[in-house]
């Protein structure tokens, strides 16, 4: 059985209207350790035939058969196998990878073989030093004469075993020294049991072979030295065949990723500048995302956090309400009524809001504020904190004494920044007292006469224990609740009142507990309310609004920068287009091609999602060093999670031109300059 044969083989090519027939109707068998010369002009078909014969190239009709199978069953995978396994090819113009060195580029095809890097460089040097190239190892092909060059590809051939050499006018671009030392290799291959293949267009070339093949148009015109006069030697190709000739499955997906990460580093290496800005399109999407959701994360947790802890469980509830005709006055709320409220289930506390306008004076400066009753749980009750002084001793709760504590904001009013108000004594004139007792009248009020003003010793000063400090209209002043009844307002009624909860019923039921309770009461919703975790749901449902909101507007400078990365990878699919025929010629897959592309997308998002990530997280702790109202932190799974959607990103938008290189066909890409 022949090696090779080829029963009526023809290879059109339909430009336009016309049709090429670069082979017509070839038949011929080539044996096993023949030495073939395939002479003929230029354009007559010899590279056509050459690459059918070395399964780059499929034929139009006819059948080829390798050891007897017809390779037109095989799919690109298996074609790929018989490239890699039994075919080495020499190219006139060498088809070295510019990137690589003479050791790597003769190991090639034993990446695609699965062989590991050590066994892989220690055969590639042997064939090298073989070849007298030992001195030349690590020089690239633009380092290495057009002869040295040459001698690489035949290393490169040989890698894998290359029991059928074709060699494609192999002396066409080399000086006749460089010539006549090529022929005599490809003499010594063949008496070693290697087949060659030759294609030339020069007769002393030719009258190397031992059988000559001519070609006019596509036609066999002569076939002279026949198979049967030759010795054909049983193949001893195993002495050439690498150590490791295939690896486990396992083995050769270790060895295709790690020369596709190898691959995916030099060439954007080498492409440093385009790849800086790619990898910037992929870090500024990153980071955007990163840090907008770090923001408004930061943001949403301590604008939520301080108004729950402040809010939380409470509702405050006072007199009028929209509903009512204008100018009506609804009374007060009796205490009696709050002592009813305060029997209610899932209500803890019922707290009066005991407070009058007042005007504040000392010396010559004065200040419009609020004057609130306060007990020992007053500090605890509206989250303040001490900051000067003291607070009311029991004592003075108790005799109703006229000392006073002031929060920041009538504090400032009154002493500016420059005094301590300690010790001071502070005249107060109530204006509800001050206009001859308010509408309802006040009968209680004695202690107080019109326009009088009492005067008070500050004993301390406090401030809002929150960061948001919620600062509605003037400032307070507090005194002991008995003083505030005894001095300054005794009606037995408020105007307004907080409740707390104690969290057994939901804070919706105790809501619709105290209404119905207080209408009953009362004989009309004459009152409105006011409650912290029906408005803390209604900001949270808007923050997260908001936060999606931004989150959408980084993904998309996340997309714009996947965008750009495919841009990019299809242009360099396309600048390296005769790359992949090259790897395709020595063996590839069409998925070690697609891999390759791949990785090297996902490669270069990786690295642009490191440097986003790295820049969101040094940002976020730049911001809190600067200032502490807000701590954005940047969780490691959100900087996890970034850096898995930047690999996806890479995945996403390499896809296509990864697929676009692996679908490339071996012959179309090789031709491509
Ligand atoms: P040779 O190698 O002998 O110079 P080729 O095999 O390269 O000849 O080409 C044989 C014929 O096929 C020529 O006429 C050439 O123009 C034509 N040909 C080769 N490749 C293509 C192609 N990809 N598309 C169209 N015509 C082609
Ligand atoms: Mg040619």
């Amino acid at each position: 059985m022949a090696l090779i044969e080829l029963r009526g083989v023809s290879r059109r090519y339909t430009l336009g209207d016309i049709e090429v027939r670069a082979l017509d109707g070839i038949t011929l068998a080539i044996e096993a350790g023949e030495y073939v010369a395939i002479m003929g002009q230029s354009g007559s078909g010899k590279s056509t035939l050459m690459n059918v014969l070395g399964c780059l190239d499929n034929p139009t009709e006819g059948q080829f058969l390798i050891d007897g199978h017809d390779a037109g069953q095989l799919g690109p995978d298996e074609l790929a196998a018989l490239r890699r396994e039994r075919f080495g090819f020499i190219f006139q113009r060498y088809h070295l990878l510019p990137h690589l060195d003479a050791r790597g580029n003769a190991a090639l095809p034993a990446v695609y073989a699965g062989v590991g890097s050590a066994a892989r460089s220690a055969r590639a040097q042997a064939l090298l030093e073989r070849l007298g190239l030992g001195e030349r190892l690590h020089h690239k092909p633009n380092e290495l004469s057009g002869g040295q060059q040459q001698r690489v590809s035949i290393a490169r051939a040989l890698m894998n075993g290359g029991q059928i050499i074709l060699a494609d006018e192999p002396t066409g671009a080399l000086d006749s020294t460089s010539g006549a030392e090529m022929l005599a290799l490809l003499e010594e291959l063949n008496a070693a049991g290697h087949t060659i293949i030759l294609v030339t267009h020069d007769p002393t070339v030719a009258a190397h072979a031992s059988r000559v093949i001519e070609l006019r148009d596509g036609r066999v015109v002569k076939d002279e030295g026949t198979p049967s006069g030759h010795p054909v030697l049983a193949l001893p190709s195993a002495p050439e065949a690498p150590a490791v000739q295939k690896g486990g499955g396992l083995r050769r997906l270790q060895v295709q990723w790690r020369e596709a990460l190898a691959t995916a580093w030099l060439s954007l290496q080498g492409n440093r500048l385009r790849t800086f800005l790619s990898m910037l399109g992929i870090s500024i999407g990153i980071a955007s995302v990163v840090s907008i959701v770090a923001l408004t994360g930061a943001a949403r947790s301590t604008f939520e956090g301080e108004f729950r802890s402040t809010m939380s469980g409470k509702i405050w509830i006072w007199r009028g309400n929209s509903k009512l005709p204008p100018g009506a006055q609804p009374p007060s709320f009796r205490l009696i009524e709050l002592d009813a409220l305060r029997q209610l289930p899932g209500v803890a506390s019922v707290q009066g809001e005991r407070q009058i306008p007042a005007l504040l004076r000392h010396r010559t400066r004065d200040a419009n504020l609020n004057v609130r009753g306060a007990d020992a749980g007053t500090l605890i009750e509206r989250k303040l904190k001490l900051e000067a002084g003291r607070f009311f001793s029991a004592y003075e709760l108790a005799d109703g004494a006229q000392v006073l504590v002031l929060d920041e904001q009538s504090r400032q009013a009154l002493f500016k920044d420059t005094e301590s108000p300690i010790g001071k004594t502070v005249l107060l004139s109530s204006s509800a007292v001050g206009d001859g007792g308010g509408a309802e009248g006040r009968p209680g009020a004695t202690a107080a006469p019109s326009g009088a003003s009492l005067p008070f010793v500050v004993i301390g000063t406090v401030k809002a224990d929150s960061q948001l400090g919620f600062n509605f209209g003037n400032g307070n002043a507090y005194v002991p609740e008995r003083t505030f009844i005894q001095r300054l307002d005794s009606r037995p009624a408020v105007d307004a009142f907080s409740v707390q909860m104690d969290f057994t019923l939901p804070p919706e039921e105790v809501l619709r507990h105290l209404t119905h309770r207080l209408v009953a009461l009362r004989g009309a919703e004459n009152f409105s309310n006011w409650s912290g975790d029906s408005e803390f749901r209604k900001m949270q449902d808007f923050t997260a609004g908001f936060a999606a909101l931004f989150a959408g507007v980084g993904a998309i400078a996340l997309l714009v920068g996947g965008v750009g990365v495919m841009n990019i990878m299809l242009v360099s699919v396309s600048e390296r287009t005769r790359e992949i025929g090259i790897r395709m010629a020595v063996g590839a897959r069409q998925g070690d091609v697609r891999l390759q592309f791949l990785i090297e997308a996902v490669v270069l998002c990786c690295l642009g999602g490191l440097v986003g990530v790295a820049f969101s997280w040094l940002g976020a702790q730049a911001l809190n060093a600067v200032q502490d109202k807000l701590l954005v932190s940047v969780s490691w799974a959100a900087l996890g999670v970034a850096f898995a959607v930047s690999s996806g990103v890479g995945l996403v938008f390499g896809t296509v031109p990864a697929r676009r290189a692996a679908a490339l066909s071996p012959v179309d890409a090789l031709a491509r300059e």
